[in-house]
């Protein structure tokens, strides 16, 4: 009769982050960081974090393992944020010297890019704050998780909420956090969007911060050829299935170089066909050079998450997420195809 051993290895669960509370008041050096091209979330719930603790007199470096969109600059804050890719050095040293790095909006140290292996030998204590299923726990000693919740802006403000410090939470915090929140609930209309979100939203109105500004900052600041791309992108380079209720863009590199496309400048491009009549699930995959970078929403019951696991070496969550390939773009769109068809009865079925 064979034997068989089974290995079983347990993850050492994350301590609760609330251990932390007491610990706030201690200067420490710290780092913060969050995911490769940060989006409003990342930077907004870095940066909102950044505002509190300094109220704390921690010595503190926030980083960003890419650089980021134009569009998040109008930040306090942002100016100082370093570029582990063009601030290398900078960045490293901060990292050898921090005694607590903060890990936001990111679920594995893979979504960091090239700041994975830094990260994960620094001797620093690792805490994480995220709404991504499935988070590496090994990783880090103190930490939330929670996909239920809308965005890491409002985990970070139950965080400063919870420690007892609400009435540190300043304009610049407000600001920061509000734009977290603002753009991850698509401005508050994803099913995210809890009561506590909008509870959340009141008080930091309560700071007198201008929430108009934050919209106008964001969505009223592109330049011109960023309008000419995309009138190209929907002229040419979508299309629709509509027996599967799917719409997909796919952009060749030449495009971005013809109309000087930057980070953050096809930031939302992948929710336009959302708007079309029946459309369930929007892809956009865009050949960056390096890599095809691949986004996906969808509405109702379908989960993308899923379908970017499967086939795309990605993740994110049930109604949004993304994923990356190696190969050429034709590839990469003939493998969507061959997806959606596989797909058929869940993409044809539509439920609230
Ligand atoms: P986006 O499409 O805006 O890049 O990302 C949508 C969501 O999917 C985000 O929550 C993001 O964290 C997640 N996501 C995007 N790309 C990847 C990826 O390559 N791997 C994983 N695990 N998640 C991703
Ligand atoms: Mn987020």
């Amino acid at each position: 009769m064979a034997v068989y051993l089974i290995k079983i290895t347990f993850a050492p669960p994350m301590q609760e982050i609330s251990e932390l509370y007491s610990l706030l008041s201690q200067p420490r050096k710290v780092v913060i960081t969050t995911h490769q091209k940060p989006d409003g979330d990342a930077m907004g719930s870095s940066l909102g974090l950044y505002h509190f603790l300094k109220q704390f007199g921690h010595s503190i470096t926030v980083i960003s393992p890419t650089n980021w969109a134009a569009f998040l600059n109008w930040m306090p804050g942002c100016k100082q944020v370093l570029d582990y890719e063009s601030q290398f050095n900078a960045a490293n040293n901060a990292i050898d010297e921090a005694e607590w790095i903060f890990c936001l909006d990111f679920n594995t140290l893979s979504r960091t890019k090239k700041m994975e292996e830094k990260l994960g030998n620094a001797t620093a204590t690792r805490i994480l704050i995220d709404h991504h299923i499935e988070p590496q726990v090994e990783k880090f000693t103190y930490g939330i998780s929670n996909a239920d919740k809308s965005s890491t802006a409002e985990m970070v403000y139950d965080f400063i909420v919870g420690s007892g410090n609400g009435d540190k939470i300043n304009e610049a915090v407000a600001e920061c956090l509000y734009a977290g929140v603002m753009t991850d609930t698509g401005s508050f209309r994803f099913p995210s969007t809890s009561s506590s979100v909008h509870e959340m939203v009141a008080a930091l109105k309560k700071t007198g911060f201008k929430h108009s500004r934050v919209h106008e900052e964001l969505y009223d600041n592109f330049l011109e050829n960023r309008f000419r791309f995309i009138g190209n992108v929907l002229l040419h380079r979508m299309e629709i299935f509509y027996e599967y209720n799917t719409a997909l863009i796919a952009i060749p590199q030449n495009d971005l170089i013809k109309y000087d496309i930057r980070t953050g400048d096809t930031e939302g491009l992948v929710n336009y066909p959302l708007s079309i009549q029946g459309i369930k699930l929007a892809a956009i995959i865009i050949d960056r050079g390096e890599e095809r970078k691949s986004s996906f929403r969808s509405k109702g019951n379908f989960d993308v998450n899923t379908f970017a696991r499967k086939y795309f070496n990605g993740g994110g969550h049930f109604n949004a997420a993304g994923g990356q390939n190696k190969e050429p773009l034709e590839e990469v769109v003939a493998k969507f195809k061959a997806a959606m068809k596989e797909n058929k009865d869940q993409l044809s079925d539509y439920q609230f």
